[in-house]
C-alpha cells in the first residue's frame, strides 16, 4: 500500500471467450459435451474404466481446437497485457484450448491444464504433444511405454498447487478483477473472484448471461466477449491509471 502501490489487473476467463472461435462451451448447446456423459470422459474413474473412450473424446477436442483461431476477445486481452506490462497483468484461464497463448498472452496461468500437453500415468513425465490426430489411442509414453493421459484437470481432481497458488496471489494483489465467459460454477476457479473482491478489488464481468458472481460485480457487460473486450480493456486501463 501507499504511494508506490502498483495497481494490477487479474483476469479469469472460461469457455465463453472461446465460443466465438467456434469451440463449444461446456454447458452450451450443440457441443461435444452433449454427446457424451461427462463423468465418463472427464473424470479419473471414467479414464480408469475406458481410457480409449476418453482419449477418443480428447482427440476430437484437439482436432476441433486445432482448426480454430483466437478471436477479438483473446486479442484484446493480449494487447491489454502489452499496454500494462506483464508485472501488472495476470491472465488465469480455465480453458484448455491454447487460444490465449496463440493470441500472444504471456503471463498466463492455465489452471485446468492444456489439451496440448500429455502426462505419463506411470513415470509422470509431462510434455507438449501437438499431433492431430494422435496415431495411437491411448498414446504410449515415449520414455517408459506406459499409457499417457491428457494433462488436464478432470472433475474430482485437485488443481496443480503451484499454478493455482500464483492465481490466488494475483487475485489478492489485484485492484481490478475481470471475469469473462465463465458460468462461475466450477470451483475453485470461481472463488478467485470472491478472493479478489474480499481483498478490495473492483469486480467486472463480461457474459451474455447472469452468473452467481453478477450480484457481487461493480460493473457488468451483458455481451459477447469479442464485441466488448476492446472497450472493456480501454476502461480497465483508465481505471488502473494507464
Ligand atoms: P461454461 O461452459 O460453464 O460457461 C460458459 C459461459 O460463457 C456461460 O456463462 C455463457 O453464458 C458464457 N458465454 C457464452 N458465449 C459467450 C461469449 N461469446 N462471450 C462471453 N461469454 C460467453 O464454462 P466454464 O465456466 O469455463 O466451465 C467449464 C469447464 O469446462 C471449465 O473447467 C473448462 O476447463 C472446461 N471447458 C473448456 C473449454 C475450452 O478450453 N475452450 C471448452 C469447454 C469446457
Ligand atoms: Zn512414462
Amino acid at each position: 500500500m501507499g504511494g508506490s502501490e502498483v495497481r494490477s489487473l487479474a483476469v479469469l476467463t472460461g469457455a465463453g471467450i472461446s465460443a466465438e472461435s467456434g469451440i463449444a462451451t461446456f454447458r452450451g448447446m450443440g457441443g461435444l459435451w452433449e454427446k457424451v456423459p461427462i463423468e465418463e470422459v472427464a473424470t479419473p474413474w471414467g479414464f480408469a474404466r475406458d481410457p480409449r473412450r476418453v482419449w477418443e473424446f480428447y482427440d476430437a477436442r484437439r482436432r476441433q481446437a486445432a482448426g480454430c483461431s483466437p478471436n477479438a476477445g483473446h486479442r484484446a486481452l493480449a494487447r491489454l497485457e502489452e499496454a500494462l506490462g506483464p508485472e501488472r497483468f495476470t491472465l488465469v484461464t480455465q480453458n484448455v484450448d491454447g487460444l490465449h497463448r496463440l493470441a500472444g498472452s504471456r503471463n498466463l496461468l492455465e489452471i485446468h491444464g492444456s489439451l496440448w500437453r500429455v502426462r505419463c500415468t506411470r513415470c509422470g513425465e509431462e510434455r507438449e504433444d501437438r499431433r492431430v490426430p494422435l496415431p495411437d489411442l491411448p498414446p504410449p509414453c515415449p520414455a517408459c511405454g506406459a499409457m499417457l493421459r491428457p494433462a488436464v484437470v478432470w472433475f474430482g481432481e485437485v488443481l496443480p498447487e503451484e499454478v493455482f497458488g500464483r492465481a490466488v496471489a494475483a487475485a489478492e494483489a489485484s485492484a481490478l478483477f475481470l471475469v469473462v465467459g465463465t458460468s462461475a460454477q466450477v470451483e475453485p476457479a470461481a472463488s478467485l473472484a470472491r478472493i479478489a473482491a474480499g481483498h478490495g478489488a473492483a469486480l467486472w464481468e463480461v457474459n451474455p448471461e447472469e452468473t452467481p458472481l453478477t450480484p457481487l460485480c461493480d460493473r457488468s457487460w451483458r455481451s459477447e466477449a469479442g464485441a466488448v473486450l476492446e472497450t472493456v480493456a480501454a476502461e480497465a486501463l483508465s481505471f488502473l491509471g494507464g
